[in-house]
């Protein structure tokens, strides 16, 4: 199984570029950021306690979010590997992902940080449109759908998440990008850590992570 973990603030184009390394490698993009917003849709005793601290910005605490990526990991579409994307967020859920890994005899493979200033984080967040079926995500500027308002993948209606509007934006910065830099120096700790810039096109950006994952050798930072 190969695991991949893509970091990056929110905003940094991590989703995207999780869907298109996913197609690339043929298997999943397991988001937690996707998992919690269906449990919130289905209204499920996990969603409802979730919501909670989402709508604030604030993480999730840690035993609801493990168990629910763990539940996630064992299913049988994830048997190949998957493309972690908003998780590990911190140190204690990066360790619980390892211990879970150990246990079949796997490891996280690659880490890939995707570089992007603050500043240019506020500004994509602020015009970021996601698709209401998937989460498919789009931006007014830098990536609008062919259609306005509806998703070029599948049709549904585009909408801005709630913690997507400007007064949340600042919040979630704040709080995550402290456990961010922890997630990062631990996975440099290990030495699987690569750094792309986040800043070039999407296409750019792609190319960069194939790179990273080719490169094991040399350029670890
Ligand atoms: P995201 O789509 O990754 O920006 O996640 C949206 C929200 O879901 C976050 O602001 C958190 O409230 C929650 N969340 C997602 N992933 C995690 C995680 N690994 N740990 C804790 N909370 C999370």
């Amino acid at each position: 199984m190969t695991v991949v973990v893509l970091l990056g603030a929110p905003g940094a184009g991590k989703g995207t570029q999780a869907d298109l390394l996913a197609d690339r490698m043929g298997i999943p993009h397991v988001a937690t950021g996707d998992l919690f917003r269906a449990a919130v849709r289905d209204g499920s005793p996990m969603g409802i306690e979730a919501r909670r601290y989402m709508e604030r910005g604030q993480l999730v605490p840690d035993d609801i979010t493990i168990r629910m990526l763990l539940d996630r990991l064992a299913q049988r579409d994830a048997a190949g590997g998957v493309i972690l994307d908003g998780f590990p967020r911190n140190r204690a859920q990066a360790e619980a992902l390892d211990a879970a890994l150990a246990e079949r005899g796997a490891t996280v493979d690659h880490a890939v940080s995707i570089e992007v200033p603050s500043d240019a984080l506020v500004e994509r967040l602020s015009g970021r449109w996601v698709c209401r079926e998937a989460g498919h995500p789009y931006h007014e500027t830098a990536h609008p759908p062919r259609v306005p308002g509806r998703c070029d993948l599948d049709g549904s209606a585009l909408i801005q998440r709630d913690d997507d509007k400007a007064e949340t934006i600042r919040a979630r910065l704040a709080i995550q990008l402290g456990s961010l830099r922890d997630v990062v120096n631990y996975y440099r700790a290990t030495g699987i850590l690569r750094q792309v810039d986040g800043l070039a096109s999407i296409d750019d950006v792609a190319e960069a992570i194939d790179a990273a994952l080719a490169d094991d050798a040399v350029g670890a930072v």
